[in-house]
Protein backbone atom coordinates (compact mmCIF):
# COMPACT_ATOMS: atom_id res chain seq x y z
CA UNK A 1 0.00 0.00 0.00
CA UNK A 2 1.12 3.21 -1.14
CA UNK A 3 2.40 5.46 1.88
CA UNK A 4 1.89 8.87 -0.46
CA UNK A 5 0.03 9.38 -3.70
CA UNK A 6 1.02 12.30 -5.68
CA UNK A 7 -1.09 13.05 -8.94
CA UNK A 8 -0.84 16.21 -11.13
CA UNK A 9 -4.20 17.70 -12.44
CA UNK A 10 -3.59 15.90 -15.96
CA UNK A 11 -4.21 12.34 -14.03
CA UNK A 12 -0.90 11.09 -14.40
CA UNK A 13 0.07 9.29 -11.08
CA UNK A 14 3.99 10.42 -10.00
CA UNK A 15 6.43 8.69 -8.03
CA UNK A 16 5.80 10.90 -4.43
CA UNK A 17 9.90 10.67 -3.83
CA UNK A 18 10.76 12.38 -7.52
CA UNK A 19 11.05 16.17 -7.65
CA UNK A 20 7.73 17.76 -8.97
CA UNK A 21 8.34 21.87 -8.93
CA UNK A 22 10.88 23.53 -10.61
CA UNK A 23 12.99 26.43 -8.74
CA UNK A 24 11.17 29.18 -9.72
CA UNK A 25 7.72 27.71 -9.07
CA UNK A 26 5.66 30.60 -7.31
CA UNK A 27 4.17 28.43 -4.96
CA UNK A 28 7.91 27.88 -3.39
CA UNK A 29 9.37 31.49 -3.67
CA UNK A 30 6.26 33.61 -3.14
CA UNK A 31 3.64 31.49 -1.78
CA UNK A 32 1.55 32.57 -4.76
CA UNK A 33 -1.32 29.65 -5.21
CA UNK A 34 -4.29 28.20 -3.41
CA UNK A 35 -4.83 25.13 -1.23
CA UNK A 36 -7.10 22.59 0.21
CA UNK A 37 -6.88 19.84 2.95
CA UNK A 38 -9.59 17.07 2.45
CA UNK A 39 -10.31 13.94 4.54
CA UNK A 40 -10.46 10.81 3.00
CA UNK A 41 -13.08 8.45 4.53
CA UNK A 42 -13.87 4.93 3.40
CA UNK A 43 -12.41 5.84 -0.37
CA UNK A 44 -14.41 9.19 -0.53
CA UNK A 45 -13.25 12.70 0.10
CA UNK A 46 -15.26 14.43 2.49
CA UNK A 47 -17.05 17.67 1.74
CA UNK A 48 -15.69 17.87 -1.61
CA UNK A 49 -17.62 19.91 -3.26
CA UNK A 50 -17.59 22.60 -0.47
CA UNK A 51 -13.70 22.15 -0.63
CA UNK A 52 -13.49 22.54 -4.52
CA UNK A 53 -16.03 25.79 -3.95
CA UNK A 54 -13.46 27.06 -1.42
CA UNK A 55 -10.58 26.54 -4.07
CA UNK A 56 -12.42 28.53 -6.50
CA UNK A 57 -13.21 31.48 -4.35
CA UNK A 58 -9.35 31.09 -3.54
CA UNK A 59 -8.25 30.95 -6.65
CA UNK A 60 -10.24 34.18 -7.58
CA UNK A 61 -9.39 36.51 -4.75
CA UNK A 62 -5.49 35.97 -5.98
CA UNK A 63 -6.75 36.16 -9.37
CA UNK A 64 -5.94 33.19 -10.65
CA UNK A 65 -7.45 31.06 -13.56
CA UNK A 66 -10.62 29.12 -12.56
CA UNK A 67 -9.33 25.97 -11.25
CA UNK A 68 -10.88 22.98 -14.01
CA UNK A 69 -13.24 21.51 -11.11
CA UNK A 70 -13.65 18.34 -13.89
CA UNK A 71 -10.24 17.93 -14.14
CA UNK A 72 -9.57 18.01 -10.23
CA UNK A 73 -12.64 15.64 -9.83
CA UNK A 74 -11.08 13.10 -11.99
CA UNK A 75 -7.53 13.27 -10.29
CA UNK A 76 -9.26 13.00 -6.88
CA UNK A 77 -11.11 9.80 -8.53
CA UNK A 78 -7.26 8.53 -9.73
CA UNK A 79 -5.47 9.27 -6.31
CA UNK A 80 -8.02 8.03 -3.86
CA UNK A 81 -8.15 4.46 -6.22
CA UNK A 82 -4.33 4.64 -5.24
CA UNK A 83 -4.86 4.96 -1.84
CA UNK A 84 -7.19 2.35 -1.29
CA UNK A 85 -10.80 2.93 1.08
CA UNK A 86 -9.62 0.45 4.16
CA UNK A 87 -7.80 3.67 5.46
CA UNK A 88 -7.90 7.49 6.47
CA UNK A 89 -5.96 9.86 4.57
CA UNK A 90 -5.59 13.59 4.39
CA UNK A 91 -4.99 14.68 0.52
CA UNK A 92 -4.12 17.96 -0.04
CA UNK A 93 -5.05 20.05 -3.42
CA UNK A 94 -2.30 22.33 -4.62
CA UNK A 95 -2.88 24.96 -7.24
CA UNK A 96 -0.14 27.75 -7.51
CA UNK A 97 0.56 30.51 -10.19
CA UNK A 98 2.98 28.30 -11.70
CA UNK A 99 6.76 29.40 -12.76
CA UNK A 100 8.12 32.70 -12.42
CA UNK A 101 9.09 33.02 -15.99
CA UNK A 102 5.78 32.15 -17.41
CA UNK A 103 3.38 29.39 -18.39
CA UNK A 104 0.48 27.47 -16.75
CA UNK A 105 -0.92 27.46 -13.36
CA UNK A 106 0.62 24.63 -11.23
CA UNK A 107 -1.92 21.92 -10.25
CA UNK A 108 -1.34 18.19 -8.32
CA UNK A 109 -2.42 16.49 -5.15
CA UNK A 110 -1.13 13.96 -2.56
CA UNK A 111 -2.44 11.62 -0.20
CA UNK A 112 -0.63 10.93 2.90
CA UNK A 113 -1.56 9.27 6.18
CA UNK A 114 -3.58 10.86 9.12
CA UNK A 115 -0.65 12.52 11.32
CA UNK A 116 -0.33 11.27 14.79
CA UNK A 117 -1.34 14.68 16.31
CA UNK A 118 -4.44 14.63 14.64
CA UNK A 119 -5.37 11.27 16.20
CA UNK A 120 -3.96 12.66 19.63
CA UNK A 121 -5.97 15.94 19.13
CA UNK A 122 -9.40 13.75 18.50
CA UNK A 123 -8.73 11.33 21.16
CA UNK A 124 -7.06 13.99 23.98
CA UNK A 125 -8.39 17.20 22.69
CA UNK A 126 -5.64 20.03 22.82
CA UNK A 127 -4.51 23.07 25.06
CA UNK A 128 -4.87 26.32 23.37
CA UNK A 129 -3.21 29.93 24.19
CA UNK A 130 -4.96 32.82 22.47
CA UNK A 131 -2.31 34.72 20.70
CA UNK A 132 -3.10 38.32 19.05
CA UNK A 133 -3.19 38.17 15.13
CA UNK A 134 -2.23 41.73 15.21
CA UNK A 135 -5.40 43.40 12.17
CA UNK A 136 -8.62 44.67 13.06
CA UNK A 137 -11.93 42.37 12.23
CA UNK A 138 -12.72 45.07 9.74
CA UNK A 139 -9.06 44.52 7.81
CA UNK A 140 -11.19 42.25 5.46
CA UNK A 141 -13.76 44.69 3.71
CA UNK A 142 -11.14 48.03 3.80
CA UNK A 143 -7.84 45.38 2.48
CA UNK A 144 -8.98 42.64 0.33
CA UNK A 145 -5.71 42.47 -0.82
CA UNK A 146 -5.11 40.98 2.35
CA UNK A 147 -6.86 37.52 1.21
CA UNK A 148 -8.33 37.11 4.55
CA UNK A 149 -10.59 34.81 3.16
CA UNK A 150 -9.22 33.00 1.01
CA UNK A 151 -6.41 30.01 1.66
CA UNK A 152 -3.36 30.54 0.67
CA UNK A 153 -0.61 28.81 0.88
CA UNK A 154 1.22 31.94 2.95
CA UNK A 155 0.72 29.88 6.21
CA UNK A 156 4.61 31.20 7.91
CA UNK A 157 2.63 33.10 10.05
CA UNK A 158 0.30 31.19 11.00
CA UNK A 159 3.25 27.60 11.58
CA UNK A 160 4.91 30.55 13.51
CA UNK A 161 1.68 31.05 15.73
CA UNK A 162 2.05 27.26 16.42
CA UNK A 163 5.37 26.95 17.24
CA UNK A 164 5.04 29.78 19.51
CA UNK A 165 2.44 28.35 22.07
CA UNK A 166 4.37 24.99 21.97
CA UNK A 167 7.37 26.87 23.05
CA UNK A 168 4.93 28.14 26.21
CA UNK A 169 3.45 24.27 26.41
CA UNK A 170 0.12 24.92 24.52
CA UNK A 171 -0.72 22.35 21.92
CA UNK A 172 -2.48 25.13 19.59
CA UNK A 173 -3.75 28.28 19.36
CA UNK A 174 -6.95 31.08 19.08
CA UNK A 175 -6.19 34.20 17.32
CA UNK A 176 -7.78 37.18 18.41
CA UNK A 177 -8.35 40.72 16.99
CA UNK A 178 -6.64 44.21 17.81
CA UNK A 179 -10.13 45.11 19.48
CA UNK A 180 -9.68 41.47 21.08
CA UNK A 181 -12.45 39.75 19.72
CA UNK A 182 -12.30 35.61 18.74
CA UNK A 183 -11.08 35.03 15.14
CA UNK A 184 -9.98 31.46 14.39
CA UNK A 185 -7.13 29.07 14.75
CA UNK A 186 -3.94 29.35 12.15
CA UNK A 187 -5.81 26.04 10.70
CA UNK A 188 -8.93 25.60 12.70
CA UNK A 189 -12.70 27.31 13.53
CA UNK A 190 -14.15 28.15 16.86
CA UNK A 191 -16.86 26.86 17.63
CA UNK A 192 -18.50 27.39 21.27
CA UNK A 193 -21.54 25.94 22.53
CA UNK A 194 -24.03 27.68 24.93
CA UNK A 195 -26.82 25.11 25.46
CA UNK A 196 -27.99 23.78 22.16
CA UNK A 197 -26.43 26.80 20.66
CA UNK A 198 -23.72 26.53 18.45
CA UNK A 199 -21.68 29.66 17.65
CA UNK A 200 -18.87 30.36 15.70
CA UNK A 201 -17.08 34.07 15.01
CA UNK A 202 -18.58 36.11 11.36
CA UNK A 203 -16.67 35.33 8.31
CA UNK A 204 -16.85 38.97 7.60
CA UNK A 205 -14.10 39.49 10.67
CA UNK A 206 -11.59 38.15 8.21
CA UNK A 207 -11.09 34.47 8.95
CA UNK A 208 -11.72 31.67 6.78
CA UNK A 209 -14.30 30.07 5.82
CA UNK A 210 -14.37 26.39 7.28
CA UNK A 211 -15.97 23.89 5.31
CA UNK A 212 -16.44 21.55 8.54
CA UNK A 213 -18.22 23.97 10.24
CA UNK A 214 -20.94 24.60 7.10
CA UNK A 215 -21.33 20.96 7.23
CA UNK A 216 -22.36 20.93 10.56
CA UNK A 217 -24.27 23.67 10.69
CA UNK A 218 -26.14 21.99 7.75
CA UNK A 219 -26.79 18.95 9.51
CA UNK A 220 -27.41 20.55 12.91
CA UNK A 221 -30.87 22.19 12.69
CA UNK A 222 -32.22 18.67 12.18
CA UNK A 223 -30.23 17.57 15.40
CA UNK A 224 -32.40 19.70 17.86
CA UNK A 225 -29.29 22.16 18.03
CA UNK A 226 -29.61 25.96 16.95
CA UNK A 227 -26.80 27.86 15.07
CA UNK A 228 -24.91 31.35 15.03
CA UNK A 229 -22.31 33.07 13.63
CA UNK A 230 -21.89 35.99 16.53
CA UNK A 231 -18.72 38.40 17.83
CA UNK A 232 -17.36 36.11 20.83
CA UNK A 233 -14.23 37.24 23.05
CA UNK A 234 -11.76 35.27 25.06
CA UNK A 235 -14.31 35.29 28.05
CA UNK A 236 -17.32 33.48 26.17
CA UNK A 237 -14.63 31.02 25.27
CA UNK A 238 -14.38 30.53 28.65
CA UNK A 239 -17.93 30.62 29.64
CA UNK A 240 -18.95 28.34 26.88
CA UNK A 241 -20.39 24.81 27.63
CA UNK A 242 -17.59 23.42 25.18
CA UNK A 243 -15.40 24.83 22.77
CA UNK A 244 -13.29 23.01 19.80
CA UNK A 245 -11.53 23.69 17.27
CA UNK A 246 -12.75 22.52 14.07
CA UNK A 247 -11.17 21.57 10.72
CA UNK A 248 -11.08 19.02 7.47
CA UNK A 249 -8.66 16.24 8.91
CA UNK A 250 -8.55 16.82 12.70
CA UNK A 251 -12.45 17.40 12.89
CA UNK A 252 -14.01 18.15 16.54
CA UNK A 253 -10.87 18.53 18.83
CA UNK A 254 -12.29 19.38 22.26
CA UNK A 255 -10.41 22.28 24.31
CA UNK A 256 -9.71 21.18 27.57
CA UNK A 257 -7.34 24.32 28.77
CA UNK A 258 -7.19 27.47 27.64
CA UNK A 259 -4.77 30.02 28.26
CA UNK A 260 -3.84 27.93 30.97
CA UNK A 261 -7.20 27.52 32.73
CA UNK A 262 -9.20 23.71 32.48
CA UNK A 263 -12.34 24.00 30.59
CA UNK A 264 -15.15 21.54 32.27
CA UNK A 265 -15.70 18.47 29.66
CA UNK A 266 -19.15 19.96 27.85
CA UNK A 267 -21.97 17.20 28.12
CA UNK A 268 -22.93 17.26 24.22
CA UNK A 269 -18.99 16.24 23.55
CA UNK A 270 -19.91 13.09 22.35
CA UNK A 271 -22.78 14.47 21.14
CA UNK A 272 -21.04 16.96 19.13
CA UNK A 273 -18.13 14.62 17.75
CA UNK A 274 -20.86 12.51 16.17
CA UNK A 275 -22.29 14.94 14.31
CA UNK A 276 -19.42 16.51 12.74
CA UNK A 277 -18.63 12.85 11.73
CA UNK A 278 -21.83 12.36 10.37
CA UNK A 279 -22.26 15.89 8.56
CA UNK A 280 -17.93 15.35 6.77
CA UNK A 281 -19.79 12.14 5.76
CA UNK A 282 -23.16 13.26 4.37
CA UNK A 283 -22.80 17.17 3.53
CA UNK A 284 -21.10 18.34 -0.09
CA UNK A 285 -20.74 14.71 -0.79
CA UNK A 286 -20.28 14.12 -4.70
CA UNK A 287 -23.79 12.61 -4.26
CA UNK A 288 -25.01 15.06 -2.88
CA UNK A 289 -24.26 17.37 -5.51
CA UNK A 290 -24.95 15.05 -8.17
N1 LIG B 1 -9.15 28.59 9.43
C1 LIG B 1 -7.91 28.37 8.94
C2 LIG B 1 -6.92 29.49 8.94
C3 LIG B 1 -7.56 27.11 8.41
O1 LIG B 1 -6.34 26.91 7.93
C4 LIG B 1 -8.52 26.07 8.45
C5 LIG B 1 -8.18 24.75 7.93
O2 LIG B 1 -8.12 24.54 6.79
C6 LIG B 1 -9.79 26.33 8.96
C7 LIG B 1 -10.08 27.60 9.45
C8 LIG B 1 -10.83 25.25 9.01
O3 LIG B 1 -11.30 24.97 7.73
P1 LIG B 1 -11.77 23.52 7.30
O4 LIG B 1 -12.84 23.11 8.27
O5 LIG B 1 -12.28 23.71 5.94
O6 LIG B 1 -10.57 22.62 7.38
Amino acid sequence: MAEQVLVTLDGELRDPDAPLLRADDLAAVRGDGVFETVLIRDGAPCTIELHLARLCNSAAALDLPAPDVEAWRIAIAIAIDEWGANREGAMRLVYSRGRESGGEPTAYLTIGPVAPRVVAARRDGLSVCTLERGYSVDLAATAPWQLLGAKTLSYATNMAALRHAHASGADDVIFTSSEGLVLEGPRSTVLIARGRTLITPPVEHGILPGTTQQALFQVAGTHRFRCEMAALRPADLIAADGLWLLSSVTLAARVHTLDGLPLPAPEIADELSGLVDLAVGTVGAEADAA
